[in-house]
């Protein structure tokens, strides 16, 4: 085709986009320039992507043709934190009687959906993940998909073969979907909690973890002891969610799970983000107040804290002192080696710099050890040791 003809195609297609999300054209083309709006790439170009929020569509919302028109799936609004029980949860669900909540898993968003045919995992910033993709197909019961082909299904993939957030807390072998969210295409409605539960029951997906419905009036109380007993165990929190989904849903976590974010955090200090950091901290000390802590376990946090700090950027400094490399050790397990290549190309497109090792097989399919090099750390801690200043 030629080069007129391409800008045609463009232009008619920024009308069109125009019309369907009812903004003009300038701003569509503003929207592109700034890769605002931007497509994915290969085999998914056709699938475009919000990479901000704008006019009240999520952050990772993706959308493509459909027919004459186009289709929605929105992002996954982001879950505001309690930083304490109360009166935080009677001020903001307000006229409730009952909450709904439900484990908060730690692993990594995806939503699942049927485009075009396809089935497709999204990442939270609207990349199509070869990975999750593939896993998502080996899963789930792909039936739901024919059946209902206008809902998206949102989940955490979770466990040890999970290449973003690897955790061995829960009792899962490889890596699972849990179902948090069922939403709509296009008005990104969502179902209350009971009817999504149900659905999923019926065919037989995982889902994250009731623990029932709560009056408001106690829920301070009840959800500090789910907390503390989670914390136990090292699971990471609660979602707080209105059983009708019409109020937001908020977040609440662990001390433990405070820790270990601040254990992975130091350990590559110079990648994490400080405010992620502060924020872990400044958890602690609304903990401790909320509960009323007497001194014998305020002794005990701090120690904890002081630890989850210290133990692990200890180790970084001590390996850059003795000339290791640092880098972050996941393991991917994959039934097709292709989609072991296709994810190495996405991680390099993302910026990642990760080191695939030999594939080893395991009955039908394959694990792979996936090195991710932690460059600016390691740089940063090196040049410290050569005398450089911070
Ligand atoms: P957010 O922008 O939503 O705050 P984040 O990555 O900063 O995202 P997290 O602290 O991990 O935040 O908390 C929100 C995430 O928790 C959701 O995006 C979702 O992936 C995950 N999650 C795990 N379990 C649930 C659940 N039961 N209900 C809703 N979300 C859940
Ligand atoms: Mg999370």
């Amino acid at each position: 085709m030629n080069r007129e003809g391409n800008e045609e195609i463009a232009l008619e297609f920024v009308d069109r986009l125009s019309d369907s999300l009812g903004f003009d054209k300038e701003r569509i083309q503003h929207l592109f320039e700034k890769n605002y709006l931007a497509r994915n790439w290969g085999k998914y170009e056709h699938l475009l992507r919000f990479d901000k929020e704008i006019s009240h569509i999520e952050h990772g919302t993706v959308l493509y043709e459909k027919g004459s028109s186009f289709e929605f799936i929105m992002g996954f609004p982001k879950i505001r934190r309690a930083m304490v029980l109360y009166p935080t949860l009677k001020k903001h669900f307000n006229g409730l009687s009952k909450l709904a909540v439900e484990e908060k898993m730690n692993g990594y968003n995806v939503r699942v959906a049927q485009i075009n045919g396809e089935i497709l995992a999204i990442t939270r910033s609207g990349y199509i993940c070869p990975y999750t993709t593939e896993r998502a197909n080996v899963k789930l019961n792909l039936k739901f998909f024919d059946d209902f082909p206008k809902l998206v299904l949102y989940g955490e993939m979770v466990g040890p073969d999970n290449p973003y957030v690897p955790k061995a807390i829960y009792d899962i072998d490889s890596v699972e979907f849990y179902i948090f969210d069922i939403r709509e295409k296009n008005t990104g409605n969502p179902l209350p909690t009971a009817k999504r539960r149900e659905l999923m029951e019926k065919y037989g997906f995982l889902q994250v973890k009731s623990f029932g419905e709560i009056p408001l009036k106690t829920a301070p109380e009840e959800i500090a002891d789910i907390i503390r007993k989670l914390g136990i165990i090292e699971h990471e929190g609660v979602v707080i969610k209105d059983p009708e989904m019409i109020f937001p849903p908020l977040k609440y976590t662990s001390s433990q799970s405070n820790c270990s974010d601040l254990r992975h955090a130091f350990r590559f200090y110079n990648e994490a983000g400080r405010d992620y950091m502060l924020s872990r901290i400044v958890r602690e000390g609304f903990q401790t107040v909320e509960w009323n802590e007497d001194e014998t376990e305020f002794k005990k946090r701090c120690m904890q804290l002081g630890e989850s700090i210290l133990n692990p950027l200890r180790e970084s400094l001590r390996s850059v002192k003795n000339s290791q490399r640092l880098y972050e050790e996941v393991r991917i397990r994959v039934r097709n080696l292709k989609t072991a290549s296709d994810f190495e190309d996405y991680l390099k497109r993302l910026g990642v710099d990760a080191v695939f090792e030999e594939p080893y097989s395991v009955g039908a399919e394959y694990l792979i050890t996936v090195r991710k090099l932690n460059k600016s750390t390691n740089d940063k801690t090196q040049a410290i040791w050569e005398g450089e200043l911070w």
